[in-house]
């Protein structure tokens, strides 16, 4: 079982994230565990401080390092990169980390237990990224408000690399980027819609034919929208 802990000022952003489709049943067949955590619950101050200014000047707050490294000590057993038990990974959440990728998911799928550490304001001071996380991933070059939507993307694309986790009726291995290309196209019924035909060979059952028109496709939609993958 794959245990996740988030590590965040809004608990609640998650209340019902986990409920749906492919998570709430891996969760339900123990496949998974998430659980949010208040930040706030691992100050010791009466006001319950987890940001400050920055140091240098500038604008906006910064999260402080205390709160955080106590966090991950109390959930992942450790203060310090090098002393996190093999399987464990505690993950920042920054536009300044590795592009999450498919592979990097499938790690994430086979670890024992994830901490996912949620940014805010200016971000989180950097010590942080520094001495005690393991990974440091973006989903993406652009900037969120936090790191709350970048946490449940983290732990949907990992979720379902879960061995067991995708029902029958759905594959990873034939998915996006599983094999260096973008899915093929799929179409359902009607055959025909508002004068558009579905590909006739995807009506014949001729299987081999259907395989390589997918395959065809599958490499000219990766060539027309990601060329950058067939590099
Ligand atoms: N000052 C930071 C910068 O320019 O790189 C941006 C901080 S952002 C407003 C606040 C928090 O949102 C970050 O600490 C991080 O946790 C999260 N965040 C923002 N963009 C992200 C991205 N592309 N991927 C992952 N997390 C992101």
């Amino acid at each position: 079982m794959l245990r996740v802990d988030i590590i965040t000022i809004f608990p609640d952003y998650f209340r019902e994230a986990f409920d749906y489709g492919i998570i709430r049943r891996a969760r339900a067949a123990n496949l998974v565990s998430v659980q949010a955590h208040d930040l706030r619950s691992w100050t010791s101050d009466k006001h319950h401080m987890v940001d400050d200014r920055p140091f240098g000047g500038g604008d906006g707050m910064v999260l402080k390092p205390e709160p955080i490294f106590a966090a991950v000590e109390s959930l992942a057993g450790a203060r310090r990169r090098e002393e996190i038990a093999t399987g464990k990974r505690v993950v920042l959440l920054s536009p300044q980390g590795q592009p999450l990728t498919q592979s990097i998911a499938a790690d994430f799928a086979k670890s024992a237990q994830l901490v996912l550490i949620c940014g805010r304001y200016e971000g989180v001071d950097e010590r942080v990224a520094d001495a005690l996380v393991t990974d440091e991933v973006s989903i993406g070059d652009y900037v969120l408000s936090g790191g709350e939507p970048a946490a449940l993307v983290v732990i949907d694309a990992t979720v379902r690399l879960i061995p067991g986790a995708l029902g029958s009726e759905t594959s990873a291995t034939t998915e996006s980027f599983s094999d260096g290309l973008l899915d093929y196209p799929h179409y359902t019924r009607p055959p025909v819609f508002e004068g558009m035909r579905v590909p006739e060979v995807l009506l014949t059952g001729h299987h081999a034919e259907i395989a390589r028109w997918r395959r065809e496709a599958a490499q000219a939609k990766t060539r027309r929208n990601r060329p950058d993958l067939l590099k």
